[in-house]
């Protein structure tokens, strides 16, 4: 039973084990991939806002080509792109030769200025839609500057018009990456290609460089949307998603600490737990039901075989349930053990109470008859025999004739008995003969029968034999059996001493 609990719960533990891992794998999965999904779609958006205000400038470039010295129309076009859709903090038109011909809003100071700022500066080097490096204005805020060049119909460079967006301040960039709902602990920046924060969620956190990033080397590096596990430049373990935005090569990242992510794992582990817990239950007690009935017929034959000496052992074995080989085997090699003993047992006892001379009882097999009667209360008459002048056949003819001549008279003494009478050979040339339920004088009757022609039998060649006999029966003044004995033996030895050959019944008062 051990064994299999030891299995059973080691397997569970196992496969337990198995499906929390399973689990915090996916969980981490899933979030790398929404993640990567979300900072893709959010360079999307930033990419399409940066397109469309490029070509927003471009319209505006287009209509200025052919009235680039109408004030006019340079206020119309400020005005328009700063106030149409805020995506903008100013908007500037500048001309060939790096001077400032018209801003919004209005700054008076500015107008006729040469530009100073490296946005604006890259913007009349390149000559081409751009957006810039973000920079550091002179107003001491970080800033982007995004600008279409403006061509004369004839194709000759007249300057350009663009608008600056301040990375610090509430914009339209704000409004298309802050509609990332920061749930679950997740949030999204942006870095530029050197890895400077352009937008973070944190405002004060604008302007740093975190290029130490793994994560914002790898999207600025490879320029390709990807995943990875990661520490933040805080030192916190991140789930992260990134996406390049193609236009500039900004870096969109979406993060989610990974200590929140695997905040759910206990509560799964916990249902997981349930859903298994019946089947454990179930596995446990079926494992203790089996393993009991496994066990209960050999607890059984224990029980039995360590009382053999019991009267009804052998039943008991028998009915122990032996629905397996082993118990089977073991109830078989019980049984015959068992008989083994008790047939040895029985010759045993039966040695120990017989004569092997002559196959009567012995002395002590007489004791024991004697004493059973007793106890049952049943009377009974006893006749103590022996031969005459036996010493004499031994002296004369040697042991073994004498021998001969004993079993001789046990033979004879079989032959005369009726069934029920108790054959002994107490020691010696002295035999006794044991009458249940008769009277002394039917006892007498019964010696006779013995005795009758017994002088003219040969015992062994050669040699008759006569015998002396008392008799008695047993009383209630005996108290015990052994008082009858003795009234016998002196019966005997009175038949002895009057001459031998002949019996004498007991006298008694
Ligand atoms: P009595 O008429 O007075 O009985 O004379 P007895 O010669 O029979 O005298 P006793 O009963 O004293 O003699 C018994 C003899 O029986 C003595 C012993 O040597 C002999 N004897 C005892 N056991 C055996 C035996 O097993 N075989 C043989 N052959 N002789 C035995
Ligand atoms: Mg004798």
């Amino acid at each position: 039973m051990g064994l299999a609990l030891l299995v059973v719960l080691v397997t569970f533990a196992n496969t337990f084990y198995a499906g929390y891992l399973q689990q915090r794998e996916m969980l981490i999965r899933n979030t790398l991939e929404s993640n990567q999904a979300y900072a893709t779609k959010a360079a999307g958006l930033t990419d399409g806002f940066l397109q469309q205000a490029l070509s927003q400038l471009g319209y505006s470039a287009q209509l200025l080509g052919s009235g680039f010295d109408s004030p006019a129309v340079q206020s119309a076009e400020t005005r328009r792109l700063l106030q149409q859709n805020q995506t903008y903090n100013s908007v500037v038109i500048v001309n060939a030769a790096g001077k400032v011909l018209n801003i919004s809003p209005p700054m008076a100071e500015v107008v006729g200025q040469q530009i100073g700022s490296s946005g604006m500066l890259a913007a009349l080097q390149a000559r081409q839609p751009l957006v810039s490096e973000p920079f550091v204005a002179g107003t001491g805020r970080l800033v982007i500057f995004i600008s279409h060049p403006v061509f004369a119909p004839g194709g000759e460079y007249l300057g350009f018009i663009g608008g600056s967006v301040y990375l610090h301040d509430q914009n339209a960039l704000h409004a298309v990456l802050g509609q990332h709902h920061f749930l679950n602990g997740s949030y999204l920046f942006v870095v530029d290609r050197q890895g400077r924060l352009i937008f973070h969620r944190d405002q004060e956190r604008v302007g740093e460089n975190v290029m130490r990033n793994r994560v914002v080397q790898s999207v600025i590096q490879r320029n390709e949307a990807g995943s990875a596990e990661s520490v933040n430049t805080r030192g916190e373990s991140m789930l992260s998603g990134y996406a390049p935005v193609g236009l500039t090569g900004w870096g969109v990242v979406v993060q989610r600490p990974t200590e929140l992510t695997l905040d759910v794992l206990p509560l799964q582990v916990q249902g997981m737990l349930w859903k298994v817990a019946p089947l454990l239950v179930a596995t446990l007690l079926a494992i203790w039901a089996l393993a009991r009935w496994i066990a209960k017929p050999l607890h059984d034959l224990a029980r039995i075989a360590n009382r053999l000496d019991d009267a009804d052992t052998a039943g008991n074995i028998a009915q122990v349930p032996s629905w397996y080989y082993e118990v089977i085997k073991l109830k078989q090699a019980i049984l015959a053990g068992l008989s083994q003993v008790q047939r040895r047992i029985t010759r045993l006892n039966t040695e120990t109470v017989t004569d092997p001379l002559t196959g009567l009882l012995n002395r002590r097999g007489m004791m024991e008859t004697l004493q059973a009667w007793e106890e049952a209360g049943r009377p009974f008459s006893v006749a103590v025999i022996d031969i005459d002048h036996f010493k004499s056949i031994n002296d004369t003819y040697g042991h073994d004739a004498g021998d001969t001549v004993l079993r001789f008279l046990a033979d004879h003494m079989r032959r005369a008995a009726r069934a029920g009478d108790v054959l002994c050979r107490q020691g010696g040339d002295e035999f006794t003969l044991l009458l249940p339920a008769t009277p002394a004088h039917e006892a007498v009757h019964a010696c006779e029968r013995l005795t009758h022609g017994m002088a003219f039998e040969h015992a062994y060649p050669g040699v008759t034999i006569t015998l002396s006999i008392g008799v008695a029966d047993f009383r209630r003044e005996d108290i015990h059996v052994n008082g009858t004995l003795k009234a016998a033996d002196v019966a005997l030895y009175q038949a002895k001493r009057r001459g031998r050959n002949q019996l004498v019944e007991a006298e008694r008062a």
